[in-house]
């Protein structure tokens, strides 16, 4: 695809602030940025070396709009690989704005959504699985999900869809070589070599697919609920958690004014609970709204934890929410251990199982440290390593990759077959657009527009 228009848009965040950054990028953005700025030095910008920030007055023919810093960063070496200028204005509405205007009334048009970005891929410079990156590196709620988007971002799993594709390409020439060539005995050697390489492909591919569960509950966050009756200690649990871990708060756009997530920092992992205001006023869940209610939050739940108060029996209701959890993946907490103990713990394993039981105080934030590793462990699961920075955080991603490994089954399945060359090339082939659905090689253009449509103006 050739692009030749020029596009322009306000970069920064709408608001007051500091400063307020317009981008221009194209062919014309150096001529347009020429034509409005004036250096203080009386040189153009041009006469500057590239990425050189230039500082200077905005004008509007005759009048002047904001004093500025002009950056020149000349195409190929700039974020969309072709020609850009920043311009670093007063932040606010009204300089950007104008400024803005200004450009839009010479050869330029206002840039869509995501369309930066869109050009940086368009252009080659990052692939398609970087380019989602710069999303998830701005959504990303923690630590850790900023570490892994950084590192998408930075080429990990383009280099590994690389490397892939690399393997699928060889096996497709030993194929196209053996077709061409074929003779019994080396037959074969040739499809026991193919099968070896398809069985190290099919748990490379596995591998990633399989870390795509960890991957989607650090982008979106792990969604718990803490549930348990009245006085068993729930607020104080949430405190203590909060206590050490900075929540962060977000009001969900479109929704009314009392909706909000609160996310909290478990060891990267970002942990949504839901129904917060609820426990942290000791309007407990169970109180307030009732067992049934309570099973319909245990259902949208990603993980419950059940708080228990380990100094007295267990009650039928105590009964009733470890049952009505049972086919999801919860911690039971027994609290208040600094008390002396009344509770049945072999009737508690039989719903949860013995590693599943922690014991705490939360009056005395004890045990705090262990529910920690546990949601760590459990999100973590199997092969996926909680220091790997290697996931797979998008759901296009694990959709690919789970054609890709659908595509080496059947391949696998012809070899062990011996079915003629031809037809395991066939899967082959498709292995290999599958994998570039990822890396944005062989993804339909009305794709693109969708996925770019989901970032924001100016990025
Ligand atoms: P909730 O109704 O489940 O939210 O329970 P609260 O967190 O409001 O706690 C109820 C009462 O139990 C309060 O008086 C707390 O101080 C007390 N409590 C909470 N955790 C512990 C604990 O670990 N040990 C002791 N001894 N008391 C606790
Ligand atoms: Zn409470």
């Amino acid at each position: 695809m050739f692009i030749d228009d020029t596009i322009a848009a306000i970069a920064t965040a709408p608001g007051e602030g500091g400063i307020g950054i317009i981008r221009i990028s194209g062919s014309n953005s150096l001529k347009v940025a020429e034509e409005i700025f004036k250096a203080v030095s009386g040189k153009k910008i041009s006469e500057y070396n590239s990425r050189t920030l230039v500082y200077g007055n905005i004008f509007d023919g005759e009048k002047r709009i904001d004093e500025v810093l002009v950056a020149y960063m000349e195409g190929p070496r700039s974020y969309t690989g072709e020609d850009v200028i920043e311009i670093n204005c007063h932040g606010g509405f009204i300089s950007v704005k104008k400024i803005l205007e200004l450009i839009l009334t010479k050869d330029v048009r206002l840039a869509e959504a995501g369309e930066f970005t869109k050009r940086a891929f368009l252009n080659g410079r990052i692939d398609l699985s970087q380019a989602e990156a710069v999303i998830d590196v701005i959504k990303s709620k923690t630590d850790k999900a900023q570490e892994v988007a950084q590192n998408q971002l930075e080429g990990s799993l383009a280099n590994k869809i690389k490397s892939l594709r690399l393997k699928v390409t060889e096996v497709l020439a030993q194929l196209e070589v053996s077709i061409d060539f074929s003779d019994e005995d080396v037959e074969d050697v040739t499809y026991k070599e193919i099968e070896e390489k398809s069985l190290e492909l099919r748990e490379e591919i596995k591998k990633l697919y399989d870390s795509a569960e960890s991957g989607k509950i650090l982008r979106d966050g792990l969604k718990t609920v803490i549930i348990g009756k009245p006085n068993v200690g729930k607020s104080s649990l949430l405190n203590s958690i909060l206590g050490e871990n900075r929540a962060i708060v977000t009001e969900i756009a479109g929704t009314t004014r009392d909706v909000i997530e609160e996310f909290v920092n478990i060891k990267g992992i970002p942990l949504k609970i839901v129904d917060t205001a609820g426990i942290r006023e000791t309007e407990d869940i169970v109180e307030k709204i009732g067992v049934q209610k309570s099973k319909e939050s245990i259902d949208s739940a990603d993980l419950v934890i059940i708080v228990l108060d380990s100094s007295k029996p267990l009650t039928d209701e105590d009964l009733e929410i470890l049952e009505s959890a049972k086919s999801k993946k919860t911690i039971v907490l027994l609290n208040k251990i600094d008390l002396d103990q009344a509770i049945d713990e072999t009737a508690i394993e039989e719903f949860v199982g013995k590693d599943n039981i922690i014991k705490i105080s939360a009056l005395k934030n004890e045990g705090i440290e262990q529910i920690h590793d546990k949601i760590e462990s459990m999100v973590f699961a199997g092969d996926v390593k909680s220091s790997s920075n290697l996931v797979i955080t998008n759901s296009r991603h694990k959709d690919a990759l789970f054609k890709a490994y659908n595509s080496i089954n059947d391949a696998i399945d012809g070899i062990e077959q011996r079915l003629p060359y031809d037809f395991i090339e066939v899967d082959f082939k498709n292995i290999w657009d599958y994998l570039g659905y990822i890396n944005g090689d062989t993804v339909q253009e009305d794709l693109l527009d969708t996925i770019f449509s989901n970032f924001c103006i100016g990025k």
